[in-house]
């Protein structure tokens, strides 16, 4: 079977049992991870685990979304970088069960192809959540998002990219989420965050109408004793916690040339046992049938923390913007830093050119935004030369947008 580029054929003919570790090479996390991250390490018992939608599959990690009571494995499905209905298919067959997308992902052709998969399913055997920012147009933005995916009500309805405790406590945008769960178009509601993460967790704690955050989560995070805290305390609250990101942009480098052992950060990601599940974007059967095996053990190999490290010891910078917003107070322009570092990931890493230039265009900045400024002034925790990918991204918004479709 090769390594590179698993087709579609050979995936369904592995199915689940080929997929399985063998266990001779992995280990219980090293101490020293438990005592970073608070991990136990405990293998999990498998025998009692809560019936998910669709039914369970054998040897999966189940967790419940906190007071939604939704059942998942500890990984499913995020839709944003692929149209390939065999893929998404081969994801829900599989036993993913939950489909993450947005209004805007692929201009909603993600949303089509999921309309197309889950067609003829079983309401009740899929779970499919879609973001909306809460802004002019909400409701006509969501219910073309509805009619997209040929459904009456999604399960999960974000306000998406929320960065502050002020937007998720904002009165008329509490009013658009909670109208749109009364009038059955979502069961359930919820918050986006990329950045500033702890505090929108909070916050979303606070506002006692939500239901679900889908948060930044990965090994990158400098902040994650905070983060976690309040993901914590979230859970508490009965909130449910759904981690993205966790992969931390796949790869160190612009170039591509070294990639993140994107088996283990989501792995690390999902030892974080408050967390159900995790939505990476999949554009490859290699990827779903690696991230199906994390599904079934999360247990870290010493070589794969050793990975993790790569960024430390061989003083990588990487693609992620880790969102912590340290930036921001440093640029006198004011400049929305870690919005075009994230759409810089869209471009580099992701290789999906038109989230990249959808999010550039919106913020709607001038050809050359650090024009002005002889010297930068912003020091990024990460090490980004931050005036130089400033400039590189900016480029796209000259690219026109039916250039993408
Ligand atoms: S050069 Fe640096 S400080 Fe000046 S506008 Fe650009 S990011 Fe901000
Ligand atoms: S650009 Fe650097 S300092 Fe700014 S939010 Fe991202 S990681 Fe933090």
């Amino acid at each position: 079977m090769s390594k590179s580029s698993l087709s579609r054929r050979e995936f369904l003919k592995a199915g689940l049992t080929g997929l399985a570790t063998t266990g001779a090479t992995t280990i219980l996390l090293a101490d020293e991870l438990k005592k970073q991250k608070n991990i136990s390490g405990k293998p999990v018992d498998k025998s009692n685990q809560p019936e998910p939608p669709g039914g369970r599959r054998e040897g999966f990690i189940y967790r419940t979304l906190g007071k939604t009571g939704i059942v998942l494995p500890v990984v499913c499905m995020g839709v944003m970088n692929t149209d390939s209905y065999e893929l998404v298919r081969a994801a829900l067959d599989a036993g993913m069960v939950h489909l993450d997308t947005a209004h805007n992902y692929l201009r909603g052709r993600s949303e089509e192809v999921i309309g197309q998969v889950v067609k003829g399913r079983p309401r009740d055997s899929f779970v499919v959540a879609t973001k909306v920012p809460p802004a002019e147009g909400f409701n006509e933005k969501l219910d073309l998002s509805l009619k997209r995916l040929g459904l009456d009500y999604v399960d999960i309805l974000y306000l998406h990219n929320l960065t502050k405790r002020e937007t998720v406590l904002a009165p008329e945008n509490m009013a658009m989420a909670e109208a749109a769960k009364k009038a059955g178009k979502a069961r359930f509601i919820g918050v986006t965050t990329h950045t500033n993460e702890p505090e929108v967790i909070r916050a979303a704690a606070e506002a006692k109408i939500y239901d679900v955050v889908l948060t930044g989560y990965n090994f990158r995070k400098d902040y994650i004793k905070e983060l976690d805290a309040a993901i914590e305390e979230a859970t508490a609250a009965g909130l449910g916690i759904i981690a993205m990101k966790t992969l931390a942009g796949g790869f160190w480098d612009k170039q591509r040339t070294q990639p993140i052992n994107t088996k283990a950060a989501l792995k690390w990601a999902m030892n974080n046992s408050k967390i159900t599940t995790s939505v990476p974007g999949m554009t490859t059967f290699d990827q779903l049938k690696s991230n199906l095996e994390v599904a079934q053990d999360l247990k870290l190999t010493l070589q794969e923390i050793q990975d993790l490290r790569l960024g430390q010891t061989a003083n990588l910078s990487g693609l992620y913007c880790q969102g912590c917003q340290r930036c921001l107070p440093q640029c006198p322009n004011s400049l929305p830093i870690p919005d075009m570092m994230r759409a810089y990931m869209y471009a580099y890493s992701y290789r999906n050119l038109q989230a990249a230039h959808e999010l550039v265009t919106e913020l709607d900045l001038p050809g050359n935004p650090c024009a002005g400024c002889e010297t930068c002034t912003v020091s990024c925790a990460f090490k980004f030369n931050v005036r130089e990918k400033l400039i590189d991204i900016n480029r796209l918004k000259a690219v026109p947008g039916d250039f993408f479709a």
